[in-house]
């Protein structure tokens, strides 16, 4: 707690020397005059005897609001000239940085704005300043990376930043904390970054969640050579729907588009996608069917329809249960079974399923995933939004840190406290 003796202080000035001579109410503003005075120090040029001379022509600085108006301090610095040498010098303040018309306590928001979340044009409006000032602090924070430790289980993705160029995103899965952030996903460019630590550091990884695509695999296993691998479960688990997904779709078009099978391959589509196991028991009116039926019922009438949908959608739900339960060799024993029945899409699953056989397996071994990360990325998506895309990438990358490194810190702080 502060005790705040006087008005200056009141309306965010900490500097005693200004004094307030007189306030205006305008329509649209309130309006501060005041004067910056204090007693002749010595000459900065020659150490000489200074004395007071006379007032400059007063400059605009914006302040914080007061009674929610936009307010301006009208301030009127003393200028002291030398008796020794003759030069003038101007009286020095900690309200505005020299060459600067902003104010610290409006930097100091906009600072705190910035943190929490608001977007650059908010700012700028709320506290009566251009978006380039807002900008200008933006670009005044700078984060230091530390090359000294990594985490011990990492998430590895990417996410689209602007013309469909994709930047590398790497977190900190327990924390949450970004560890990387990258203009682009290119090998060389997540290389060089990594390099930067000791292979002592890279050692102490134990576990990388990364996506199906298999395309940083290697250069996983050369960066983190004790860490195992973890496919993301949500990417393995949407690789085979949409295998099932494209299944059902082929079949649907072999029939006639205004018959039954037809239409109840496509209204119900929903409902054949869903882990059977989590079908509702509750029966409603089928439109498609002209009953009540159950979920269930429903799945069964459509699948008497096609012998094959049958075969797929009953290997689907089996992969999934599997998959599931965590039973690694029956999920791979069923793969190995259909490889030679299966049709293209399901044939392509499998077989990446089987190239990368030991980091699903991991993924169903490790409490580890990439939700978190996924998270973290529709986040990105929103700012990137807020701001109309960033052109700039360092302002992105500025902002996302922002947002998600120093508001975690805080809130950790503010959490800690109780
Ligand atoms: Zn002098």
């Amino acid at each position: 707690m502060e005790h705040i003796k006087n008005s200056t202080k009141l309306i965010g000035i900490k500097d005693l020397n200004i004094k307030i001579s007189i306030v205006l109410k305008h329509q649209t503003h309130i309006e501060i005059r005041a004067e910056l005075d204090y007693p002749a120090p010595a000459c900065p040029h020659c150490q000489g005897k200074m004395i007071k001379y006379d007032f400059q022509r007063p400059a605009t600085i914006p302040i914080l609001d007061v009674q929610g108006m936009a307010t301006v301090l009208k301030l009127k610095k003393r200028r002291f000239q030398c008796k020794a040498c003759r030069r003038v010098s101007v009286a020095k303040t900690s309200l505005v940085k020299k060459n600067c018309q902003i104010s610290q306590p409006v930097w100091a928001k906009i600072t705190q704005l910035l943190i929490e979340k608001q977007t650059n044009t908010d700012i700028a409006r709320r506290l009566h300043v251009s978006v380039s000032t807002v900008q200008r602090q933006l670009n005044a924070f700078t984060f230091k990376d530390n090359f000294e430790t990594l985490p011990e289980v990492l998430s590895w993705d990417e996410f689209a930043r602007n013309k469909g160029k994709l930047a590398f995103i790497a977190q900190d899965f327990k924390t949450k904390k970004i560890i990387a952030l990258l203009e682009n996903n290119r090998q060389t460019t997540i290389k060089n970054h990594f390099y930067k630590y000791s292979r002592q550091a890279r050692e102490k990884v134990r576990v990388v969640t990364v996506d199906m695509s298999g395309a940083y695999i290697p250069i996983i296993r050369k960066l983190f050579p004790k860490a195992q691998i973890v496919l993301d479960r949500f990417h393995i688990v949407q690789h085979l729907s949409r295998a099932m997904m494209t299944t059902r779709i082929a079949t649907m078009k072999a029939f006639d588009k205004t018959s039954l099978p037809y239409r109840a391959m496509k209204n119900h589509w929903k409902i054949l996608q869903k882990d059977s196991r989590k079908l509702s028991d509750k029966a409603f009116y089928s439109r498609t069917f002209r009953q009540t039926l159950t979920p269930r019922e429903i799945v069964q009438k459509t699948l008497d329809f096609s012998p094959e949908l049958r075969y797929y959608y009953e290997l689907y739900q089996l992969l999934l249960f599997h998959f599931q339960e965590k039973r690694v060799k029956a999920f791979f024993g069923l793969i190995h079974d259909n490889l030679g029945t299966v049709n293209a899409s399901f044939s392509r699953v499998f077989r990446t399923f089987l190239k990368h056989e030991t980091y699903i397996t991991n993924a169903l071994k490790q409490p580890y995933s990439n939700a978190k990360l996924e998270a973290t990325n529709k986040l990105i998506k929103d700012i990137k939004r807020q701001a109309f895309g960033f052109r700039n990438f360092k302002n992105f990358r500025t902002k996302i840190l922002i947002t998600l490194n120093i508001q975690r810190e805080r809130t950790k702080i503010v959490l800690s406290r109780t």
